[in-house]
């Protein structure tokens, strides 16, 4: 049974109760709906965000390259990219994959937030 969800999660009934004897343990949501999404660029073309499974690199480069093309006319790319760096996110956003994301988080703090350098984010004017 899964119950509405709710601000801090979703109630989730495991094999009728919990070791506790509590019959519903609570789930806390992969993400929560955040301001400047509501001006995103990707709203409705999230086809080409997430890879599908068995996704080929040529395929995936062509994707990517899709997903970039979108990214820097949005509105709210550094928003999104410093969220999803901050929640360790998956797939394409803020004009970052994995990889890139996953470098970015590596970098040392002082070139971590470099938005106001960064091509991407400076083509945007
Ligand atoms: S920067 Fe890209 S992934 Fe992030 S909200 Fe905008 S279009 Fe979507």
């Amino acid at each position: 049974m899964i119950d509405t969800p709710r601000r801090s999660g979703i109630l989730v009934q495991v094999n009728g109760s919990t070791s506790s004897g509590d019959p519903l343990v609570r789930l806390l949501p992969r993400w929560v709906q955040q301001e400047w999404m509501a001006d995103a660029a990707c709203k409705g073309r999230t086809e080409h965000f997430f890879a599908p499974h068995g996704e080929q690199a040529d395929a995936r480069e062509l994707r990517e390259a899709i997903a970039r093309a979108i990214c820097v006319t949005c509105p709210v790319l550094s928003s999104c990219r410093e969220y999803a760096r901050r929640h360790r996110e998956q797939g394409y956003w803020g004009a970052e994959n994995d990889d890139e994301r996953l470098e970015a988080r590596r970098r040392p703090s002082r070139h971590r937030h470099r938005s106001a350098t960064d091509p991407v984010i400076a083509a945007q004017g």
